[in-house]
């Protein structure tokens, strides 16, 4: 069923307007007729099935049906800090991230970070990069919408550290720690009771990778550096990698 995202004051009442791109995408994609249904959620900790009650081509009036439990967000709360890549690869991380079950997202920059930074064109990048996560979020069926920062420097990124259950610092060059290694004893120890919940921040380089220097920065910080296998990945191909790891190590892929 088709699924939208509100605010939580429009989800305050029993009745939510709806304007925008999610009242066009009822009305013209969609073709929605008076009395069909859909998923509506707050982001944050409400969801329900609402139908329509009224609506004309630039608003719909919806009616809620019955509340529906919120169930579809992992325990394991991962973060994907990822290094600014070039071109619109970011949109492509933030949109594959979000369908696979990242919580949120931190872009940063780095000693090899190639693009400039604009802060002219920084809110209308933001603007689209939480536009992206949000109908991503939608689609996958997501309960909430992955937060999107704004890109901040290395030196608040490593101070940020502090914040996570773990820190892990995936490093192309790194020939000892493994992924799965380190994951494994992670969630174990930390998701052992049904309801228990943790923090995990996965940190991705750009297109140059990290420099040894970086390594140690963040080791010192408090990250643990590791290895995605044999093979080199791509820097938009890294977070998405290690985020299904993480994700299918605390059984949140299904069959466990
Ligand atoms: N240009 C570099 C590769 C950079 S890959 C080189 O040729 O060596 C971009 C980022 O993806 C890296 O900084 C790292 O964060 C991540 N990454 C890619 N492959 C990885 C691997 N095998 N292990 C750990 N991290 C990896």
């Amino acid at each position: 069923m088709q699924r939208y995202f509100v605010t939580p004051a429009q989800f305050a009442e029993d009745r939510v307007e709806i304007t925008g791109d999610d009242a066009r995408h009822i009305t013209k994609v969609m073709r929605g007729r008076l009395g069909d249904k859909f998923i509506l959620s707050d982001g944050v900790s409400r969801e329900a099935l609402f139908k329509i009650d009224d609506m004309d081509g630039h608003r719909v009036l919806a009616v809620l049906l019955e509340p529906l439990e919120m169930n579809h967000e992992p325990r394991l709360q991962v973060t994907i800090a990822q290094s600014l890549p070039k071109g619109d690869k970011m949109e492509t991380v933030i949109q594959k991230c979000t369908e696979i079950g990242a919580v949120s997202f931190v872009p940063f920059l780095s000693e090899r970070t190639i693009v400039q930074y604009d802060a002219k064109k920084e809110v209308k990048r933001l603007e689209r990069w939480r536009k992206i996560a949000k109908e991503a979020a939608e689609q996958a069926h997501r309960n909430r919408i992955p937060a999107v920062d704004q890109p901040m420097s290395w030196k608040n990124l490593l101070a940020a550290f502090d914040g996570y259950d773990a820190v892990y610092f995936c490093y192309e060059k790194e020939s000892g720690a493994q992924l799965r290694d380190k994951l494994k004893p992670f969630v174990e120890a930390v998701l052992q009771a049904d309801d228990s919940k943790a923090s995990l921040l996965l940190v991705v380089g750009p297109e140059g990778g990290f420099t040894e220097q970086e390594c140690r920065a963040a080791e010192q910080a408090g990250a643990v550096s590791v290895a995605l296998g044999r093979r080199i990945l791509r820097c938009e191909t890294a977070g998405m990698t290690a985020l299904a790891c993480a994700l299918y190590e605390s059984g949140e892929m299904g069959g466990v």
